[in-house]
């Protein structure tokens, strides 16, 4: 492989966050930084056996683990927040160049797994389960969590490890134990985090096999999926897989978390604050390059603010700075591959054909590398809300639509067939509490005058409908991660049945 400067950087913070280099030299899968477009690492797949081994080690780790005390579960979640507080710079300069985030948010999507880590040890003093009132003299009635199994963890590239911490810090408090398969896109960044994670194991004195990486495709995701030692399978990223993995898992009737594709819209009410409007909408629509699952989408104008809005919009996005996601002042990094770019120059084509009015959306920078697609976002006016409008294009589009009328709005908001993200802006207090209400918002994040992306990790994060119903983080998420036991106790000397029952053999 031709040593160039990016992937003897990549070399050099792999090794100084312990990643053996026989694990990235002279493997089958290719890894290119979109920065540049260049190949840096090439990494070593694991085959169906690989899976295997994986798997047996998960499984075999889970039957001492689900015996420690969860606290002392949580002792290890410590240990590995402090590994990445040690590593956040090398570990987020490494997001930055495999999946092209700025570096901010490179140092964010670190900064989003140190806080999990920090929730899942609190949480590991606190698997609560009920004490419930019973209908029988004598008896009492509660409720015990105990851990479930082997989790499966399928991540997306663009979330390329705190989607993973979400998931592996709670299970592991839960007592569960995790097999990871990171996008195929972006398995440096896993195998990464897998050497900080063995770090704080050995620290700890943890078994081996509490949480192990697989690397591959589809194919290995599969395997994964199949696997009936599998208990659960979390798996993150379109809906076309989801579509796919959980009609498998539903087969085997093992648990699915499924976090899928979004298209998130915002109303902007007449009452809006539009200097607020502007910076929340840029950062939604316009952050990591259109790429997270939370960006906006489709932005509802009421018509009496649509005219100061919009040239203050189109402003922002002639303006914002494109470019090498390294460089200081960069606010919009690459796409992260071609398929990504044709598929967002495709969806403007459609929406020109729609009638829309397109400003931007051209590539840009082809200075950066020849197989490097870096985009001016795209601000599309549009009358209705077409089909191209009603997909999840995975860039930076946003679809801007006038509206009159609060209730069609409302209903057009939900006429999509995702249900991730929302947000209104006004101050009109009705407005926002109906946005909140039953008959708002049908999504799983709903805000009051900020964007819907930026989700912190303290709530349970996940969508409705084809978003596919997973939560994951924080508020009670975990319990998806065991398995509850109602359990009744007779310290009587009478046998009283439910619901009245007689049932005398004397
Ligand atoms: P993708 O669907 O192409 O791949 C996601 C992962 O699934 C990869 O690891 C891939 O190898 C694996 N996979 C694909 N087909 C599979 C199959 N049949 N069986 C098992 N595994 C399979 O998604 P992507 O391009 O990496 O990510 C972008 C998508 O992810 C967007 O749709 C985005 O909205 C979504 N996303 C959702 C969330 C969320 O929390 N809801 C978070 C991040 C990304």
């Amino acid at each position: 492989m031709p040593a160039s400067s990016l992937a003897q950087e990549t070399a050099e913070v792999l090794s100084r966050l312990g990643v053996a280099d026989s694990a990235y030299t002279d493997g089958s899968l290719a890894v290119t930084s979109p920065i540049t477009g260049e190949r840096i690492a090439e990494v070593r797949e694991n085959d169906a056996a690989g899976c295997e081994l994986a798997v047996a080690a998960a499984e075999a780790a889970f039957r001492t683990w689900r015996l420690v005390p969860a606290p002392k579960r949580g002792e290890l979640i410590r240990l590995f927040g402090l590994e990445l507080r040690t590593a956040k710079a090398d570990l987020g300069r490494l997001v930055t160049i495999e999946a092209g985030k700025i570096v901010s948010e490179g140092l964010g999507e670190v900064q989003e797994m140190i806080d999990i880590c920090d929730f899942a040890v609190g949480l590991s003093r606190q698997l609560y389960g009920l004490t419930v009132a019973t209908e029988r003299p004598s008896h009492r009635m509660m409720e015990t969590w105990h851990p479930l199994g082997v989790i499966g963890v399928i991540s997306a590239f663009n979330f390329p490890v705190a989607v993973w911490s979400w998931n592996a810090a709670i299970a592991l408090v839960c007592g569960d134990t995790v097999v990871w398969k990171p996008s195929e896109k972006t398995p440096l960044t896993a195998l990464a985090t897998q050497a900080l994670f063995e770090k704080a194991a050995a620290k700890a004195g943890a078994p081996a096999g509490l949480s192990s990486v697989i690397v591959g495709g589809r194919t290995i995701g599969e395997a994964l999926v199949d696997d009936t030692r599998i208990a659960a399978v979390s798996a993150t990223g379109s809906t076309a897989m989801g579509r796919a993995v959980a009609p498998r898992l539903a087969a085997r009737f093992a648990r699915a978390i499924l976090e899928l594709g979004g298209n998130n819209g915002a109303i902007v009410a007449p009452s809006a604050d539009l200097d607020l409007v502007v910076r929340g909408v840029a950062f939604a629509a316009i952050g990591t390059a259109g790429q997270r699952c939370t960006t906006l989408r489709r932005l509802f104008v009421h018509d009496s603010v649509y005219d100061s809005l919009l040239p203050r919009l189109r402003k922002a996005y002639a303006s914002v700075t494109i470019g090498d996601p390294r460089e200081a002042g960069t606010l919009v990094g690459p796409l992260i591959d071609k398929a990504a770019f044709d598929r967002m120059q495709e969806a403007l084509k459609k929406a020109r054909a729609d009638g829309a009015i397109v400003h931007g959306g051209e590539r840009v920078l082809e200075e950066l590398g020849g197989n490097a697609f870096y985009v001016r976002p795209a601000l599309v006016e549009i009358s209705a809300q077409t089909e191209v409008v009603r997909t999840e294009t995975f860039a930076p589009i946003l679809y801007v639509m006038g509206y009159m009328d609060f209730d069609t709005v409302l209903e057009a908001h939900n006429a999509v067939p995702q249900g991730l993200s929302s947000s209104i802006f006004t101050n009109d207090l009705r407005e926002a509490e109906t946005f909140l209400s039953a008959k708002g918002s049908d999504c799983g994040i709903v805000n009051v005058n900020i964007g819907p992306s930026g989700a912190e990790i303290g709530g349970a994060f996940g969508g409705e409908k084809e978003t596919g119903g997973g939560r994951e983080a924080g508020s009670d998420a975990w319990k998806a991660y065991m398995r509850r036991a109602t359990n009744t106790i007779n310290y009587g000397r009478d046998l009283p049945l439910a619901q009245g029952v007689s049932f005398d053999v004397e």
